[in-house]
């Protein structure tokens, strides 16, 4: 049932939301509504969850196979200490819980596949991709592209973050960047690399910033735009994005027509991107 009327708590909860011109009683009640799915809850996936829950975002899909190591408690703000061990969905889903109970978390406690990427993205408005692997990547853009949903992407590597908002028929996909990943083992393994502990926090915060745009429909999105921020140089950059017509699943002559799943390896494929103006 769609929220339609608030409850005196909710009018406190939300007060500073619904004085503002930009929101009011319209945009949070499309922000109540509104069905977001994290991929991963991770170093992006935790700050982005927090907000998104905290500014009452209705429905959060948070899909992450994985238990919280005490590895990931450097960056991975949602998951506490004594989580350790729990399943980051569970663990993610009872600080939420704790934030705002007006906020309905899916789990799916299962790796993203071809098999279920589809069951699994329907019924999600926006998808917020803070994954940390190309095979998860490049199955969410494909699917998001066959299905015509909005990807939020982030991507962290050390002291470097880059956003940008990917909106089938508005502007490219992560393909017309890079249309295919790169040799396993030619990037990085993600423990090899490592990650200034601040930096996903960042780079998560201006993902959940462009989904609650999305959501409330005000303001410019990073739609064939993308933003880059060197925590090291202290400076956010940015650079034009096209849709490449010859994109293999974007473009005007598509040559995927179905999901593939690629072997699991991480990094980012590589410090400038390619095909951008
Ligand atoms: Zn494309």
């Amino acid at each position: 049932m769609p929220v339609q009327t608030f409850t005196e708590e909710q009018v406190r909860r939300y007060h500073r939301h619904l004085i503002m011109p930009q929101v009011g009683a319209r945009g949070q009640k499309k922000l109540l509504n509104a069905r977001v799915l994290l991929i991963g809850a991770g170093g992006l996936g935790s700050p982005a969850a927090l907000y998104l829950a905290a500014a009452g975002v209705g429905t959060l899909g948070i899909i992450d196979f994985d238990t919280v190591d005490l590895s990931n408690l450097q960056r991975q703000i949602i998951h506490r200490t004594d989580a350790v061990g729990m399943l980051k969905v569970d663990s993610a889903a009872e600080t939420i819980r704790g934030i705002n109970p007006d906020v309905n978390v899916v789990k799916y406690p299962v790796a993203l596949t071809s098999e279920n990427a589809f069951e699994i993205l329907d019924g999600y408005d926006i998808i917020v991709d803070g994954t940390d692997n190309f095979p998860v990547r490049y199955l969410v853009n494909d699917a998001s592209v066959m299905t015509g949903k909005t990807v939020v992407h982030g991507s962290i590597f050390q002291f470097d973050g880059q956003v940008t908002v990917f909106k089938p028929g508005a502007g490219p996909c992560y393909r017309c960047l890079f249309p295919a990943p790169p040799p396993p083992g030619a990037v990085p393994n993600c423990a090899e690399a490592g990650v200034l502990g601040v930096l996903p926090g960042i780079v998560g915060c201006i993902q959940a910033v462009e989904t609650m745009k999305l959501i409330l429909g005000e303001g410019e999105p990073l739609i064939g735009r993308l933003l880059i921020f060197d925590a090291l140089a202290m400076e956010f950059s940015e650079v034009k994005l096209r849709r490449d017509p010859n994109c293999p699943v974007c473009g005007d002559h598509p040559t995927i027509h179905e999901l593939i799943d690629y072997e699991q390896f991480c990094g980012l494929p590589s410090r400038e991107p390619v095909g951008t103006h």
